[in-house]
């Protein structure tokens, strides 16, 4: 009888930043609304922040790019190194060295489920369900999981049963939608300008820019927008009726995430046909299972904050049992290993970073080496054909790290 392979065991953690308050500003990576001055993703982008006059203009006025990237190494006995990184910066470093490290050190690289669930229940207490321990528990078991890959020399996507489709199709986010369509992409998600504290005007606003999009990207091609938690059940209903000549294909995030009662009265008041979509600032399995009970169509995890692959995994088995759809929020490779597993996420989200959102370029640089970039809106899964996730980090970014065990 053949043996299986002896696997090896995990020697050392090691958390590192990049970026964040103490940077300078633009230093991207993990952290993408890190960019420079006039970059569409700051441009009076609506948010929760939105209704006090000073902080209306730029999010990062009010901070959204504090954090920073996290970077999380874990090496292997025998000289294997596999890592991730996400959006948790230097308080993530202190989760992950100071506490976090004692479920990994020691431990064989394929024991991901049980580090997660005592990442999880150990940080019970201080977590929440969503948010900076969440981000950080996300890194390290992305981390885990590039590791396994990188020692059974496989790609994540066949560690997690392989390919149900040939390539992954892809709608951009970002700030011109027409321009996307040039591009090859299947659809174009525009952030929203108004809330409701700019009462009836902000509605009529919002349907304007939904219209001239509508006029430059003709009649079928996919238009949606992502409100990013900056609205109430009202104005959100009264945007998605204002849009609905427009063939708006879904609204997105109206609602801070734990509003479930209210995603639920957006769900029943938004025009036939209209999808209404949330989940990327939604963390842990138990949000998602509420938040699947709304009845929201699409859900948008992202795997770099909702815990992580392996909680991915599990978000996508709710939806799967439900007919819902999984899509989720942007993320990368991170992402591309995951969907093309999955039977019921038929495309994803990529993210234009480029500042005029005119061109396609890697969503987590400058940190990363090999991120793959869709071409012609697709990305074909031989493309993710190497160990892990495929990536490497950039030995040009300038990583600290803060703390040691
Ligand atoms: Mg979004």
């Amino acid at each position: 009888m053949m043996e299986s392979r002896a696997l090896p065991k995990i020697k050392e953690i090691r958390a590192y930043f990049m970026g964040g308050a103490t940077a300078e500003k633009g230093s991207g990576g993990a952290d993408y609304h890190d960019q420079q001055e006039k970059h569409w993703i700051d441009d009076k982008v609506c948010t929760p922040m939105s209704k006090y006059k000073e902080y209306e203009q730029s999010r990062q006025s009010f901070g959204i790019n504090v954090l920073g990237t996290l970077v999380v190494e874990i090496e292997a006995d025998n000289g294997v190194t596999g890592f991730a990184v996400s959006t948790a910066g230097e308080m993530g470093c202190f989760i992950v060295e100071k506490h976090l490290n004692r479920f990994i050190e020691g431990r064989c690289v394929s024991e991901i489920k049980l580090i997660h669930d005592q990442m999880m229940r150990s940080t019970m207490f201080y977590a929440g369900s969503g948010g900076l321990v969440m981000n950080t528990i996300s890194c390290v078991d992305l981390a885990l999981w590039d590791l396994f890959g990188k020692c059974a020399q496989l790609p994540v996507y066949k560690l997690l049963g392989g390919a149900v489709r040939d390539e992954i199709q892809f709608y951009a986010t970002g700030s011109r939608p027409d321009l996307a369509k040039e591009m090859g992409f299947i659809g174009g998600k525009m952030v929203t300008h108004f809330g409701p504290h700019d009462g009836d005007h902000g509605v009529r606003e919002t349907a304007a820019m939904v219209a001239d999009m509508r006029e430059k990207c003709g009649p079928d091609f996919w238009l949606m927008l992502d409100c990013w938690m900056s609205m109430d059940v009202n104005f959100a209903t009264k945007v998605a009726h204002a849009c609905a000549p427009y063939n708006l294909k879904w609204i997105e995030e109206c609602l801070p995430p734990q509003q479930y009662d209210g995603y639920r009265e957006i769900k029943r008041n938004a025009p036939a046909g209209m999808m209404v979509t949330t989940g990327e600032h939604h963390g842990t399995l138990e949000s998602f299972q509420t938040l699947s009970e709304t009845g929201v169509d699409i859900m948008q995890p992202d795997v770099g904050w909702c815990g992580g692959l392996t909680t991915l995994l599990e978000i996508a088995a709710i939806a799967k049992a439900k007919g819902q759809l999984v899509v989720p929020h942007g993320s990368s490779m991170y992402s591309h290993h995951a969907v093309i597993t999955f039977t019921n996420t038929p495309f994803s989200e990529f993210l234009m970073t480029a500042p005029e959102a005119d061109h396609t370029r890697a969503q987590f640089a400058p940190i990363l080496l090999n991120e793959p970039v869709p071409v012609n809106g697709r990305i074909h899964k031989s493309v993710l054909d190497k160990p892990g996730f495929g990536v490497e980090l950039n030995p040009e970014c300038k990583l600290t790290r803060p703390y040691q065990h």
